[in-house]
């Protein structure tokens, strides 16, 4: 038996003060969405937060990518097994923060885990019956699917323990909070993340991304959108989108305005979408986390 330790990270919420919140299960709901042969897309509509969660469902075996809050444990399980899903077999993190992993403990003694070399790397104290991790990519064969966990070549990117999904025949891939569609990310710094390796990660996923390829994002849209996974085409469109509003900040900076002006002249017309509804990072949570970051 190994020890180990999943340091959680603290979860940036919705609001200032929700940070306190209390996940109110009467305010909470599941949503699936199938997005491939036996594959689905989970999300946890929580009063806290939306994070996905991604299933691998066939009558031998069910895995669990980001199995989310703890509280939520219940519905995801009826709800797999409401899919005729074998049980869990196989349960892994994109990354951890609470709002994806609190519920990791749950499986450690019933399934095996997986995990990136950055993440066992920062694992310590965790007691878990079976571990499974490996340098650069791992591959489960699934029946007719194959699922590839990969490390990404910046250890510093949305954390710094990350890993990426590939459901290989499916073409679907699973990034985790390198995407939180229409929205400005998260890039958790003081959680071992920065905006240079979150970037280029990003370069890494897009060059295992074909024009078919199903990219699921790790907070789906809280606008009322056609699909909630998006394609290479439009995540690249999102990316340039957001480094055009970093180049904005930079600019702001060097021609010497303070944060405080930078927030009062704000950003042009394009950005606003990524402003609009219900959010994780505002436009001036935005222009001070890249002034102050880059
Ligand atoms: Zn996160």
């Amino acid at each position: 038996m190994k020890h180990f330790k999943i340091t959680l990270l603290f979860m940036l919420t919705l609001t200032t003060n929700s940070i306190f919140a209390q996940l109110d299960l009467n305010k909470s709901k599941l949503e699936i969405e199938k997005v491939g042969e036996n594959i689905y897309l989970f999300v946890q509509q929580t009063n806290i937060a939306n994070p996905s969660s991604i299933v691998y469902s066939s009558p031998e075996l069910s895995i669990l990518i980001d199995p989310g809050f703890k509280q939520m444990q219940p519905i995801i399980k009826d709800s797999i097994s409401a899919l005729s899903g074998g049980d869990i077999k196989f349960t892994m993190a994109s990354h951890f923060h609470t709002d994806h992993a609190q519920a990791m403990e749950d499986y450690y003694n019933t399934t095996t885990i997986l995990l990136s070399s950055s993440q066992y790397k920062s694992t310590t104290d965790m007691d878990i019956k079976n571990v499974m991790s490996s340098n650069d990519k791992y591959h489960l064969k699934l029946g007719n699917e194959e699922l590839e966990i990969h490390s990404f070549p910046n250890a510093s990117g949305h954390t710094g323990s990350d890993a990426l999904f590939f459901f290989k025949r499916a073409n679907v891939l699973v990034v985790g909070d390198y995407l939180f569609q229409d929205m400005y990310p998260i890039i958790d710094v003081k959680g071992g993340g920065s905006i240079e390796g979150y970037f280029k990660n990003i370069e890494y996923i897009l060059s295992l991304a074909n024009n078919n390829t199903k990219i699921i994002p790790g907070h789906t849209s809280f606008k009322d959108v056609k699909n909630r996974y998006i394609s290479k085409a439009e995540y690249s469109l999102h990316i340039k989108t957001l480094k055009e509003s970093m180049s904005e900040i930079n600019s702001m900076k060097s021609k010497g305005l303070s944060i405080q002006e930078a927030i009062k002249q704000g950003l042009p017309e394009k950005f606003k979408y990524f402003n609009e509804g219900m959010k994780y990072v505002s436009q001036d949570k935005w222009i001070t986390f890249i002034y102050n970051n880059m």
